[in-house]
Formats: C-alpha cells, structure tokens, sequence
C-alpha cells in the first residue's frame, strides 16, 4: 500500500517521498481514509507508532483541499500536547509534510518568552501546536482566537492527565466552535481518558495499535537483576562494551539523573541530563547536541523524555523500572520506532521485583533475564562498609543466589 493509494494528494505524497516514508505505517493505513471523510477519531497509539503523520497528513490534505475563511488568515487546526519537546516535534513534522503547500503553521509553549511566538501568530496561521499552558495564555490576552477552529487534536491526552492539565483542557474545549472535527489519542484508555474522550469526540470511529504488537515484536528486551548498589557500575559496564549509536537512560527522579550523569562521567563518559528543573533552551540544547550525535548518552526522566524523536536511537536503559507498568512500554518506545529494531535494558533491583510482575502482565509475556553478569551481587567492600555502620540500611540482597529461578536467555 502506498500513500497514493490510500488518496493523499500529489503536494503531500511528494513531500512524504522526499523524507523516505515509502509506505504508510499501520495505523496511518487505518486513520488517514478515517479522517479524509472528516470523521471524528479515538487513537489508542502510542508515540513511535507513526501517529503524528497520522493525523497531520490527511488535516493538511483537508485544509489544502477545503475552503479558507475570507480575509486574513485564521488558525483552523489546534493540536494540543503536554510536554514542549512533543510540540516542537509535531510542528516540525507538519514543516515537513507542507513543504510543497501554503499552509503556515506554527509552535507555542510556555518556559520562554512569548514575544516571538506572538508575532508568528499575528503574521497568521492555519495550524497551531501548543502546550495547555502558554495556549490559554495567549487565549486570554487576546492574541489567539479559538472560533475558527475545524480541527481539533487532543495528543497524548493520558499525559496530560497525570501531569494535571484536566481543567486547562475543559477550559479549552469551551472555547472550541461545536462543529469541528476532533481527534483524540492516547497511548492507555483507563476510565478517566474515555471519560474525556466522550466530552470531546461526537460520532466518532476507533483504531487501535496495540503497544505491545508495535513495540515489543521489534525490540529487543532484557533485564538485568542487580542490587541497587552496583546499578552505577553495570551500566559504566554496558556503556564502555555495548556498540551503540545513542542511548537514553531513565531515572524515575531529576534528582538521580543528575547523580547518573556525574557517576557517568568519573568514570570517563560524556553524557546530558534532561528534566524539568532545566531550562527550556537547556532542555533544546541538549536535544540537539543529542540529536547531531555530539552527546551519545541522554539521561532523562519519563516527563522530559516523553515523544523525544530520534531516528537513529539504538539503545534504552531502564535504571529504575517505572512503578507504572505502561512506562515501561513507553520508555522501550522510545527506540524501535518506526520500522527501525532497538534495544531495551533494564536494571531491576530486589524492591522493584513487583513493578517487573505487573509489566510482564501488562505486555503478557516474560521478559528475558541476563543472568550472566559480574555486577549480581553486592562486592565484600560494599558490604563491610553496611555492616560496619556506613549505611543504616542492611543489604536486602540475598546474595547467596546462585541461580536465577526465572528464564534464563
Ligand atoms: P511518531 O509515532 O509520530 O512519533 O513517529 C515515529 C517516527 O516514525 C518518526 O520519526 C516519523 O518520522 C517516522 N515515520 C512516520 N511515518 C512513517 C512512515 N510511513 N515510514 C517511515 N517512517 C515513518
């Protein structure tokens, strides 16, 4: 099947050629004859899948091809995403798809000044990506108008939710004209997301790309059991044996990326933090650097990780393991995307023996265990310095193992 073939227009087929898309992704096959009829959406897909083309695609062909209100230019398609990084990724995606076409589009997030935002928004636009944030913002001082919105994506709308953006997204549904298309995706659908899902959409059509069929099947997925202590030191191991172009390593907290990034260096590795204490030109900065290839290692945590792009994203290190099981699966998709095979590994310590039971139950299948490493039990140092009073913690390893009682690989 090619893009031709599902009906995209010769202006955004040619575009899609130049950037080496040579067939639509699955989900591209199932939403873009879905929305070419105008249709309203609910996407259960995770970033990685293809999804942002998705919808771009087929909103810029209905644009291309519908009637543009008279006068100045109106904004006539919002996209809303919880973190800057996916908007910025978004808006660079519809820069790429449009280039043979007219429509202006352009990117607004909060964490920097809104003066140049502002008079891209003023020079006029047909599509908007924005954070919830700087979006209302800029609503109420009056530089953005919602009433003439006929398209309407809500992304990644179960971030959204944990990060607390519930009433800023109420507030921007009543600002929407009612007749408009809507489109809403989300990686998970527990209750809360089909119950906003429903203020959302009006007669609306469904596609679903399971995680686990998208992800898992590329991926290669390993875990490693190690005892929080040597974690530092088996992933130094990983880093300075493993072939690898770029690796993103998460931490559940700001606090221990920082602590990653200074241990990584002692020991001789260059690498970059990203989270939410950084600055947004920070945060971009090192994006970048990771992007070109100057920095190999990005140590992030799942917020400022969310959506990261990178094409060439080899490996995955999971140093903490999420204690919600569908972060697990999101962190893995930050590699394999695409068509592209990745890595994933992750550490997992004797406390987080429960998040790895309902990860496995969440994606139903055992994830492999590399047993054979130097780094399972905790050094006689390490431990006569626990028992001589050091840490007032005891070792909670039972290091007499010798076997793993799981599968091995
Ligand atoms: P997304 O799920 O939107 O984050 O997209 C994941 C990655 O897949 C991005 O790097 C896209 O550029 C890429 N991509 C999207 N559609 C296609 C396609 N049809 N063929 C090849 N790559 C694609």
């Amino acid at each position: 099947m090619t893009f031709k073939e599902l009906g995209i227009i010769d202006p955004i087929s040619r575009a899609l050629e130049d950037k080496g898309y040579s067939e639509p992704t699955p989900i591209q096959q199932q939403a873009i004859p879905i929305l070419l009829k105008g249709k309203d959406l609910l996407g259960s897909a995770q970033t990685g899948t293809g999804k942002t083309a998705a919808f771009t695609i087929p909103i810029l062909q209905r644009l291309v091809e519908g009637d543009p209100p008279k006068g100045k230019r109106k904004i006539r398609v919002l996209i809303i995403t919880p973190t800057r990084e996916l908007a910025i990724q978004i808006a660079d995606n519809i820069d790429t798809y449009s280039k043979y076409t007219d429509i202006r589009n352009t990117v607004i997030f909060g964490g920097v000044k809104q003066h140049q935002q502002v008079r891209k928004i003023q020079s006029g636009i047909d599509i908007l990506t924005a954070t919830p944030g700087r979006l209302l913002d800029l609503i109420n001082q009056g530089f953005i108008s919602l009433n003439n919105i006929e398209h309407f994506v809500l992304d990644e709308a179960d971030q959204m939710l944990d990060m607390g953006f519930v009433h800023e997204i109420k507030k921007i549904l009543k600002k929407l004209p009612k007749e408009r298309q809507s489109l809403f995706f989300s990686a998970t659908m527990p209750k809360s997301i089909i119950e906003l899902s429903r203020q959302i959409l009006g007669d609306f059509e469904r596609v679903k790309i399971a995680p686990q069929q998208t992800t898992a099947e590329r991926v290669d997925q390993e875990i490693y059991f190690v005892p929080k202590q040597n974690k530092v030191k088996l992933l130094v191991h990983l880093l300075k044996t493993a072939s690898f172009d770029t690796v993103i390593v998460f931490s559940r907290t700001k606090h221990g990326a920082n602590k990653i990034v200074k241990k990584l260096s002692q020991a001789g590795i260059d690498s970059a933090a990203i989270h939410g204490n950084k600055s947004q030109n920070q945060r971009q900065n090192v994006l970048n650097d990771f992007k070109d290839g100057k920095i190999k290692v990005l140590v992030a945590t799942d917020i400022a990780a969310r959506g990261i792009d990178v094409s060439q994203l080899s490996l995955v290190v999971q140093f903490d393991l999420p204690n919600v099981a569908e972060t697990y699966v999101h962190r893995i998709g930050r590699t394999g995307r695409a068509k592209a095979s990745g890595s994933a590994i992750a550490f997992c310590d004797i406390e987080e023996r429960p998040y790895l039971k309902s990860i496995e139950k969440l994606i139903d299948q055992r994830l492999p265990v590399i047993d054979d490493h130097d780094f399972k039990e905790i050094s006689a140092e390490a431990k006569a310095a626990q028992s001589a009073g050091k840490s007032p913690k005891k070792p909670r390893i039972n290091s007499g193992r010798k076997t793993n009682p799981r599968r091995k690989k």
